[in-house]
């Protein structure tokens, strides 16, 4: 179904000169930083009727009062990196690209929190808070693009939650055009909590007001362990020292690290620790207790020299795997506890070929990146049975009380396992009185129906293929 007549010529008045329809940026604007194979669209259209780049609060409201009115859905899209089709078309309609949103930023040295638009890329607005002494509390690893608003609505975690928390502990206060056109102001946890992770449904974040820290510097250290059990040995201890990130790479991806970056790091588990250090004294005590947390897991510490270095590349991750191979990705939470069983799965399953990179994201919980690389000849079909495959393996992480990272598109249906299910039944209230056309990035969060075959949802659908088929 394409644009009808009427809508099309309704978004040309208001925002004509905003609006895309060539067929190279329909192509680009049809997938976000995972390789979807061709099959997929026996299930969904990716590919947008046009493309509008929003850049105002009034662009928004227009844009949701066409789309009422005319019944077109639209998605909203920042920098395309999160990998769960969140920002992908389901029924087609416009895509709304939210990166040139009007920028502004305003430090409050007071309260210790910054004012900014959604817009904005996490490495330039640390560039400007770290020039008046401020930081980010924790940041995704895709900073280098990715935006603030794509990292709320996809429910993000990252590097210094082990300490601060994700994305949600750092909301101080959060706007949004609701599809109604309204546009409202939230303080309450309960309110900003039901827009982390919500994948624009609700609305379109047009500002937000985030806590920071001081700059404190951190100082790290580097382990390695033999097997995914001395591994999680070695979290459980780690986490006891209140570390400000723990990073790790599985052996494979270390292979690729030594390759893609000239290294020759031993080519086993390899943790990087981080932690704020004020003095001297901090510093030593922070060696002690990591040695001895080391020590206690059966681990090897790092020389020094590499630890440094290896934290530099914190964020290299996709170019490394991008001059490789193609590959899927997908994305899970796990318990530390009893989780190395889980890990050993993942590398039984597919040998040689997953790359896992870990990033603790509290006390208890750690976020688990597996990309399944590929060679770019694989066939559509086979492209499909190891998406398929890597989904099923997410899904089952619910054997070890894991869940799937987000929703998105591709864990559409998902959302009661990870919130909970009076977030869920909040969630379900608040978006049928917000958007009850379901206008807004329909098809993410609540699993929709088949298109062909409409009384059968698309969770169910893929779960008995990959059920059947593997
Ligand atoms: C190498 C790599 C590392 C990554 N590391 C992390 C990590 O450490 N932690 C993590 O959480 N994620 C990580 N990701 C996933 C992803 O990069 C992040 O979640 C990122 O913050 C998404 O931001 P984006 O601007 O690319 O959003 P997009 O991918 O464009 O959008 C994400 C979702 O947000 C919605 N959206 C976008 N803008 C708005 C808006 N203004 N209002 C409402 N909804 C909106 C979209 O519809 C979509 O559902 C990583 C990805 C890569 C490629």
């Amino acid at each position: 179904m394409t644009l009808k007549k009427k809508a099309r010529s309704r978004f040309v008045r208001f925002l004509g000169k905003q609006l895309r329809e060539d067929r190279t940026t329909l192509q680009i604007y049809s997938r976000d930083m995972a390789d979807l194979p061709s099959l997929v669209s026996i299930f969904f259209q990716n590919i947008p009727d046009g493309v509008i780049l929003a850049s105002s609060v009034k662009d928004i409201q227009t844009i949701y009062s066409v789309a009422n009115e005319t019944k077109t859905p639209i998605t909203q899209r920042a920098a395309g990196t999160a990998g769960l089709g969140g920002s992908i078309t389901y029924k087609k309609g416009l895509v709304i690209d939210t990166k040139g949103f009007e920028q502004h930023y305003l430090v409050n040295p007071l309260d210790q929190t910054v004012v900014v638009s959604p817009s904005y890329v996490f490495s330039d607005l640390q560039r400007k808070l770290k020039l008046e002494g401020f930081s980010l509390c924790s940041y995704p690893s895709s900073y280098h693009s990715a935006t603030i608003g794509g990292w709320i609505a996809h429910g993000g975690h990252g590097i210094g939650s082990a300490q601060y928390g994700g994305v949600l502990e750092q909301i101080v206060e959060i706007e949004v055009v609701l599809p109604t056109g309204h546009l409202v102001k939230y303080t309450e946890r309960d309110h900003i909590s039901l827009f982390v992770g919500s994948h624009g449904t609700l609305g379109t974040i047009t500002e937000v007001t985030l806590r920071v820290k001081f700059d404190i510097p951190l100082k790290h250290q580097g382990c390695t362990f033999d097997s995914p059990k001395e591994l999680i040995q070695g979290l459980e201890e780690i986490v006891r020292i209140f570390p400000y990130s723990v990073w790790f790479l599985n052996p494979e991806h270390v292979a690729l690290f030594n390759e893609t970056f000239g290294y020759n790091l031993p080519i086993r588990y390899v943790a990087i620790i981080s932690k704020e250090v004020n003095f001297e004294e901090e510093e030593l005590e922070f060696s002690r207790l990591f040695n001895n947390a080391v020590r206690n897991a059966g681990g090897q510490i790092l020389d020094r020299r590499y630890t440094e270095d290896i934290w530099q590349f914190r964020f290299k991750s996709f170019s490394m795997l991008k001059q490789c191979k193609d590959f899927v990705v997908s994305e899970v939470i796990l318990p530390i506890e009893a989780s190395d069983k889980y890990i050993r799965k993942l590398v039984s399953k597919f040998k040689g070929n997953i790359h896992l990179e870990g990033e603790v994201i509290s006390p208890t919980h750690y976020a688990l990146m597996m990309y399944l690389l590929y060679d770019e000849k694989l066939s559509s079909l086979k492209k499909t049975l190891l998406n398929l495959k890597l989904f099923n393996l997410t899904i089952g992480s619910k054997k070890v009380k894991g869940t799937p990272y987000s929703t998105g598109l591709w864990f559409s249906g998902y959302y009661g396992k990870i919130y909970g299910k009076d977030e869920l039944r909040r969630y379900k209230e608040f978006k049928k009185s917000v958007d009850p056309k379901n206008i807004s990035n329909p098809g993410k969060v609540l699993s929709p129906k088949l298109r062909f075959l409409p009384i059968v949802s698309l969770k169910f659908a893929v779960r008995l293929a990959s059920r059947l088929i593997l």
